[in-house]
């Protein structure tokens, strides 16, 4: 008799911690240190650390050998080095120690007026040095409330996720945060997330395969703290989190990554 293999998404839960502009080297590698033991048991999720550039090195090497990784917050959208005043290429942060690269957070596309072409040239030059790319994608209220979500979310898809082959994929991983989420302690409820990881997923599937799209880790992000977190988890589509605020401090952020 024929068995049939159950389609079951094997995704291995991220948590990753996004500690924007906060920190002294000094107090970056103070908190990665006390996060370290409390964090040493929680296998079933990947753990990520994303300080400033200053501490990035300093917080790496304190790291090494452990459970935590560590991303950048952005990185150059030039893949090679040069006469770019103030920027720092993909592969000079994996030189730093790290593994992945955020790009593409609303901070970045509302201050720092980062496009979808910029944020896929960014992707690309985080996959060509050998990173993981966090990917963050998300609509604001306004655009929520006209109704806009899904197709801002969409065109942010596909334009930040251009020209990527299939061994890409791998690498890549997607953050839902919708911009009135974020720092406003006001979470999106799990089903809205849900919602949208789902649709995401499905977008993904249509640029892509649907096995790749099956395999995708998506991550929401928005006041995501220790009391939300296992709610969040629940949801079919949710494989992980980006924390800003509460990944500040070693005991709450331990607290989101040993979610019961
Ligand atoms: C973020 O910085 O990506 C974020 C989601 O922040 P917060 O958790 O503070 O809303």
């Amino acid at each position: 008799m024929e068995r049939r293999v159950p389609v079951v998404a094997m995704r291995k839960p991220v948590i990753a911690g996004n500690w924007k502009m906060y920190k002294t080297v000094t107090d970056s590698v103070a908190t990665a240190v006390a996060l370290k033991p409390l964090v040493a048991n929680a296998n079933r999720c990947e753990i990520v650390l994303a300080p400033v550039f200053t501490a990035l090195k300093s917080v790496a090497d304190r790291l090494e050998g452990s459970n935590v990784k560590v991303a950048a917050q952005n990185c150059a959208a030039e893949q090679k080095e040069g006469a770019f005043t103030g920027e720092v290429a993909a592969f000079m942060l994996r030189d730093a120690g790290c593994s992945h690269v955020i790009v593409g957070h609303s901070e970045r596309r509302q201050y720092y007026s980062e496009c979808d072409e910029v944020v896929s040239r960014k992707t690309r030059a985080g996959l060509a040095a050998g990173l993981t790319v966090i990917v963050c994608v998300g609509e604001t209220l306004e655009q929520r409330d006209l109704g806009n979500a899904e197709r801002v979310v969409r065109e942010q898809l596909v334009g930040g996720l251009t020209g990527l082959t299939a061994s890409d994929l791998d690498r890549i991983i997607v953050a839902y945060e919708p911009v009135w989420a974020i720092g406003t302690g006001r979470t999106a409820t799990p089903e809205q997330a849900q919602e949208m990881h789902a649709f995401i997923r499905r977008v993904f599937a249509e640029g892509h395969t649907p096995a790749a799209a099956n395999a995708l880790r998506i991550l929401y992000g928005g006041s995501v703290k220790p009391d939300n977190i296992a709610g969040l988890m629940k949801q079919a589509d949710i494989d992980g989190a980006l924390v800003g605020g509460a990944s500040l401090n070693a005991e709450s952020f331990a607290q989101i990554v040993n979610y019961k």
